[in-house]
């Protein structure tokens, strides 16, 4: 900003300019507030305006944009956080402005940075349950080690090198569920985008879970499907699908069935995966497609779950422009339902 545009109705401020840069700055979702040399207000952007109002955080950025024009220093930074709701986090600015090294006055900004907040607790929070995910299996190879140094019954060396086992596996499925979570997020949307048949996609997930259902004793059943077609990443759609026959399976009680069925609709293809079993309560329903959300911590990991499978689940439906619903019962059974658009080619 230069001299004359902190004197806009100045000689030298030729008013077109003027009224452009106070429409401009008005145009901001930041808040802006100038003051001269002598500490007098000359501008404030239509955000500041609202400020004027009577809310309690309106006044607590009043009162930190006053200090952030007051202050003598240079590059005043203070971070306000606003309880709301809706709870806000706002970066308060203050800067001299000088021309030639001759103060002409001071500018006050605020602006929201909520979401790089939010995104800077994610990412820790992220980091922080990856550490304590890797810690707990590594944590069990150390101690099964030392036990099987001292160890001379072959029995009981047999059961350690079994557990050994296990969390050495757990370590792996937790690392390649990390590493398809992350391709799946870098990608954005779908690497390789072909014309899919339905039906093929259920077969080859249900192929993939085939033994694991056998081992836990859950009949896997794969309705037969309607010639729908779907555009997107095979490996991803396969990926989801397995992801939710595989819980369906781990959340029933033996002897239960697992129910697969494609159907096309108007404008969507549905694939739904039901089961019989344990059911989900209300007030987790949000929360299950969250990174590490458990609801029962001990089963998952009993069952070698890795607390990411519905969060990759979620991923994929959205790069390909669909959605996960969840319907569920406590103690009934649950239903995943993976709906992604129809390919309009073939939509009824
Ligand atoms: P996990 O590896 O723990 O299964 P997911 O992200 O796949 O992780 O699922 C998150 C949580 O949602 C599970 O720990 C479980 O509590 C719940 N859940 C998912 N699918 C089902 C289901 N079909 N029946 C009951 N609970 C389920």
């Amino acid at each position: 900003l230069s001299r004359s545009e902190l004197q806009p109705d100045g000689p030298r401020d030729p008013p077109l300019r003027s009224a452009l840069l106070r429409r401009a700055l008005d145009e901001l979702e930041a808040v802006v507030v100038i003051v001269d040399a002598q500490g007098r207000e000359v501008f404030r952007n239509r955000a500041a305006m609202g400020l004027l109002g009577a809310r309690h955080g309106d006044a607590l950025i009043a009162a930190a944009l006053t200090e952030a024009l007051t202050s003598d220093v240079t590059g005043y930074r203070r971070e306000l956080d606003l309880l709301g709701p809706p709870r806000r986090r706002l970066l308060i600015r203050g800067e001299a402005l000088t021309e030639d090294g001759e103060a002409l006055g001071r500018l006050a900004l605020a602006h929201d940075i909520s979401e790089q907040a939010k995104v800077v607790d994610v990412r820790r929070d992220f980091v922080a349950n990856v550490s304590h995910e890797l810690r707990t299996p590594v944590g069990g190879l150390v101690s099964l080690a030392d036990a099987l140094e001292e160890e001379t019954d072959r029995a009981v060396i047999d059961r350690l090198v079994h557990r050994i086992r296990a969390e050495a596996q757990r370590l792996a499925t937790l690392i390649d569920d990390l590493l398809s979570l992350s391709r799946i997020e870098a990608e954005g949307s779908v690497g390789q985008r072909r014309r899919l048949a339905v039906a093929e996609l259920i077969a080859a997930a249900a192929e993939r879970m085939a033994g694991a259902a056998d081992a836990a004793d859950i009949e896997l059943v794969v309705e037969p499907s309607p010639d729908a077609v779907v555009v997107g990443d095979a490996d991803q759609l396969i990926s989801a699908l397995t992801n939710l026959m595989d819980n369906a399976v781990k959340y029933s009680n033996a002897g239960g069935k697992v129910r697969v069925a494609g159907s096309q609709h108007r404008h969507s293809v549905d694939i739904a995966v039901s089961d019989e079993g344990i059911g989900i309560p209300a007030e987790d329903l949000d929360r299950i497609f969250e990174r590490f959300y458990r609801v029962d911590p001990a089963r998952s990991r009993r069952t070698g779950g890795t607390g990411l499978g519905l969060a990759i689940v979620r991923h994929v439906a959205a790069n390909h422009g669909g959605e996960v619903l969840v319907a569920s019962q406590e103690g009934s059974g649950s239903t995943f339902t993976l709906r992604l658009p129809g390919d309009p080619r073939s939509t009824p």
